[in-house]
């Protein structure tokens, strides 16, 4: 019998409503590889056996009742623990919030469940989505599938290890400055920042609430756009919401597939390239961008000069806006409560033991730094200065849109980095986020496609790269179509997809 965890969402998808497997066997068999080899990648924090086969049994009960199910109905997921699910707990890497099960589901796990879709159980991350390694979990590093000694990128890594590693064929991630696109770039998976306030935020635990948006993390261009479908579109629980439908992602992928791009015009981000990336990763790079022409796209440069500042926007902004979010871990409401280990219990010194206690160190920096930038002495200088930054990066987006359909970029400068090696130094942990950081700040969406493996360096054997593709607010339709083209010609060169490539685990 076919292995059930090699197929994408899609093919089990198929096999599924033609009555091949049930439900319940699918669910299982992903289950069993969790069991098999999680206890080497450590992707999952929690895995939900029997919240999961109770869909999956009822999703197949309902299949058989002849009724009309969601193209995606008994097809397993994995959801990040930054994402709130009922009855299932959810600490968002953070001790603080250890033991806490939530009392409600976000909107798109809602959507999850509404679609029939078994929830195996919720993924590593770096402490309330902050890091790029996932180094900065409170409980223990997630693993890189092709290389052990290697991070699966952060803050998502353990979603993009999970998909990686056939342990899931679908993962929910959140990205506010690249965390589902950088892990997705360094394991070999694609995965897709939405267009801001396409899909709901409500239930997600927020760091920085005008740059965060949850999306697709999968192991194809299609199964992204299948899964996007179902969690997008508007929803009156987040102000922010879109209110329109979205555009026919699905209908853009399978275009795609085609291969034929004429028409298409794709510019390359000149401050997005070259210096500072690594060779393997511009090379892979270089020759997609020949395989975008093969397929009749017109290639052109543009120039966005204010993206030379975007990291050092992004590093004040998202650390004001996440010191105001965290603000409500105080001992009093949720998680970990501890008292002060000598004198009186007041509530101030219960709040600095909870949170002297809880948050780890990168938290505390990022904490520290938002306070700072919008204390009323700094407001203008720090703050006020970095959204105006921020306008300039919009108008850049503006300006580039006005000439291309598309821009593009690798997704991450590097491919995956060694446990350890970055974090001492802050700085060069956010440098991963050079390109993918622009687009959390203007809420344009974005995809990274597996590319390739970066050139053998005689340490490793090639380690995947990722191919970065921006759209315009609303037209996420066009990453499908060109993240799809992309893909098939790809893997008509390799003969298979990327992951086939992966050493076996186990
Ligand atoms: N790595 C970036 C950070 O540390 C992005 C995190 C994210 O997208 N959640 O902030």
């Amino acid at each position: 019998m076919t292995d059930l965890t090699r197929l994408s969402a899609a093919q089990l998808a198929d096999v599924l409503a033609a009555g091949e497997v049930s439900s319940v066997e699918a669910t299982q068999a992903h289950l069993d590889r969790i069991a098999a080899v999680d206890g080497d990648v450590h992707a999952f924090l929690h895995v939900s056996d029997e919240d999961a086969l109770t869909t999956a049994r009822d999703v197949d009960a309902r299949r058989a009742a002849g009724e009309e199910l969601h193209a995606l109905a008994g097809v397993p997921i994995a959801v990040k623990d930054v994402v709130v699910t009922k009855g299932m707990p959810t600490t968002a890497g953070s001790k603080i919030l250890e033991g806490w099960v939530p009392p409600y589901d976000a909107t798109l796990v809602e959507r999850l469940r509404a679609a029939g879709l078994p929830i195996l159980g919720k993924t590593n991350m770096d402490e309330f989505a902050m890091g790029s390694s996932t180094e900065h979990s409170a409980y223990g590093n997630t693993k890189n599938p092709w290389d052990l000694d290697r991070i699966p990128g952060g803050s998502g890594g353990g979603s993009a290890a999970a998909v990686a590693a056939f342990e899931a064929p679908l993962a929910i991630g959140t990205d506010t400055g690249g965390s589902i696109r950088q892990p997705g770039a360094v394991t070999g998976t694609v995965g897709v920042k939405p267009t801001y306030g396409g899909v709901s935020r409500y239930g997600l635990i927020a760091m920085a609430s005008s740059l965060d948006q949850a999306g697709p993390v999968t192991r194809t261009v299609l199964d992204a756009a299948l899964l996007h479908e179902v969690i997008g579109g508007h929803d009156p629980h987040d102000s922010t919401s879109i209110p329109e439908p979205l555009p026919a992602l699905v209908e853009a992928a399978r275009q795609g597939a085609g291969q034929d791009l004429s028409g298409v015009r794709v510019g390359v981000v000149r401050e997005l390239t070259g210096e500072g990336y690594q060779a393997g990763v511009q090379a892979r790079f270089d020759e997609s961008l020949e395989l975008l022409r093969g397929m009749g796209a017109e290639v052109v440069e543009v120039s966005c000069p204010s993206f030379d500042y975007a990291l050092a926007a992004y590093y004040l902004i998202m650390p004001s806006e996440a010191s105001s979010n965290l603000a409500k871990f105080d001992g009093m409401r949720f998680g970990l409560r501890v008292e002060p280990a000598e004198g009186p219990v007041t509530a101030e010194r219960v709040m600095a033991a909870t949170r002297g206690a809880g948050f780890g160190d990168e938290v505390k920096r990022r904490i520290i730094l938002g306070t700072y930038a919008l204390s009323a002495g700094y407001y203008d200088a720090y703050y006020g200065s970095a959204q105006k930054v921020r306008t300039l990066i919009q108008r850049d987006f503006a300006a580039s849109f006005a000439q291309a359909d598309v821009l593009v970029s690798p997704t991450a400068p590097t491919t995956a980095f060694r446990f350890g090696e970055k974090l001492d130094d802050p700085l060069a942990m956010y440098l991963n986020d050079v390109a993918t950081i622009p687009a959390n700040l203007a809420g344009v969406p974005g995809i990274s496609v597996p590319n390739g493996l970066s050139v053998p360096d005689g340490e490793t054997a090639g380690l995947p790269t990722g191919f970065q593709i921006l759209a315009p607010a609303k037209a996420d339709d066009r990453l499908y179509r060109v993240g799809a083209a992309l893909e098939a010609a790809l893997e008509k060169q390799w003969g298979g997809p990327l992951l086939a490539q992966a050493p076996e685990l186990g």
